[in-house]
């Protein structure tokens, strides 16, 4: 299966499916210098396989391990990337393969961005949730205050999401990734988002059926992005789940619980929010509860985070301009909206989360 993205910077394909590494021949062939940024762990699982397909096209790439997941995304491997760029001899002619999660992707991206003002890059994640961040070109490391605090936007010249990779990931990965699979039906689809959620299990689910959910994230992702590269004004849907989401996150030191569970407890909290502030019935709610819980999701992580703590951590997000809180929200499936939302209606969805999953 292949996804294009359509930006003003840059169009370029999301290649999906079993073997789809096999198509970096094409994607590196004019390059006169090729380096690789890979995830520590995934190197270690899957490097064979990525060096493999090098050979197979005559590239002998330079290579750079750095440590798996979150921890690389920081300013001192920033510089060591840009350095091991350097070394490696890569010009604005050379182009730079990303291997790994978000994390890994998010790094990779911003040393590609930032090395000689930018060159070129491919993606190719190897987690669930990475068919969200390795499309539509943000990318970032996190300072020690803040997430995601220093980046850019840089698109990648091509996507390669090999499905035979995502074997290895633990279930708490698949969870996480899942999440976000979930979100872009929510966002996206009034017919079947409360049918999908009656009858998915993540346990049981077959890679047909993974393929095809990961397809239709990355089509609703690449059409938003598409459509609002810089997040002027479509692209903060995306966002659905993520104001809380990242609170959680926060509080909980990022380590405690996954990006994506995280937001999987922001999401049930925006539709509590949605209930109180749109009028919003309550079965997409429950529903999404039940599939949580159904599924595994920490949903009750929360309750050693007072909600004093939440609300510093919202207000201090991104997306918020000074102090005032906004949410993505859904008044029904398929229809997101952005509101402004009070305090007050913040702390009673709060509570009421807290009640409902307690
Ligand atoms: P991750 O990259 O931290 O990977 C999670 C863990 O899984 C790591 O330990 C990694 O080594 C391991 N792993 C990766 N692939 C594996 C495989 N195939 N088999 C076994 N283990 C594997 O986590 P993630 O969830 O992919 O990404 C989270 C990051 O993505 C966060 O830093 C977040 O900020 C970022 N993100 C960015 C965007 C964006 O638009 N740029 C969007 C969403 C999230
Ligand atoms: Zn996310």
């Amino acid at each position: 299966e292949t996804v294009k993205v359509e930006t003003k910077d840059r169009s370029y394909d999301v290649v999906v499916g079993p073997g789809a590494l096999n198509g970096l021949e094409g994607l590196v062939a004019d390059a006169d210098r090729v380096a690789v940024i890979a995830d520590k762990k995934v190197a270690g699982l899957h490097g064979g396989r990525l060096r493999a397909v090098l050979d197979e096209a005559g590239v002998d790439a330079a290579w750079m391990d750095v440590p798996s997941g979150e921890s690389c995304k920081t300013l001192e491997w920033f510089g060591r990337t840009q350095q091991f760029l350097l070394d490696a001899g890569c010009t604005r002619k050379s182009v730079m393969i990303a291997f790994g999660g978000g994390a890994c992707g998010d790094l990779a991206g911003y040393a590609a961005a930032a090395y000689m003002r930018g060159i070129r890059f491919v993606q190719c994640p190897t987690t669930i949730l990475a068919h969200d961040s390795s499309v539509g070109g943000k990318t970032a490391i996190n300072l020690p205050g803040g997430k995601n605090m220093t980046g850019a936007f840089h698109q990648p010249i091509g996507v390669l999401y090999d499905t035979d990779l995502l074997r290895t990931l633990p279930d708490v990965e698949v969870r996480s990734g899942m999440a976000e699979a979930v979100k872009h039906v929510l966002i996206s689809s009034k017919k079947d988002a409360l049918g999908l959620l009656h009858t998915m299990e993540l346990a049981e689910m077959g890679e047909e059926e993974l393929i095809r959910l990961i397809v239709r994230g990355i089509r609703v992702k690449a059409d938003i992005v598409g459509r609002d590269e810089r997040e002027g004004s479509v692209r903060k849907y995306l966002n659905f789940g993520h104001t809380y989401g990242h609170a959680v996150e926060a509080a909980a030191g990022y380590g405690g619980i996954t990006h994506g569970e995280a937001v999987m407890t922001g999401m049930i909290y925006a539709l509590i929010l949605s209930e109180r502030i749109t009028g919003a019935g309550r079965e997409l709610t429950d529903a999404l509860q039940a599939f949580a819980e159904k599924n595994g999701y920490p949903l009750k992580e929360i309750s050693s985070h007072p909600f004093d703590g939440l609300l510093g951590y919202m207000k201090k997000d991104k997306k918020a301009s000074f102090g005032d809180l906004h949410f993505v929200l859904l008044p029904e499936a398929g229809a997101p909206e952005v509101r402004r939302v009070s305090e007050g209606d913040c702390k009673a969805a709060d509570r009421e989360y807290r009640i409902r999953t307690g």
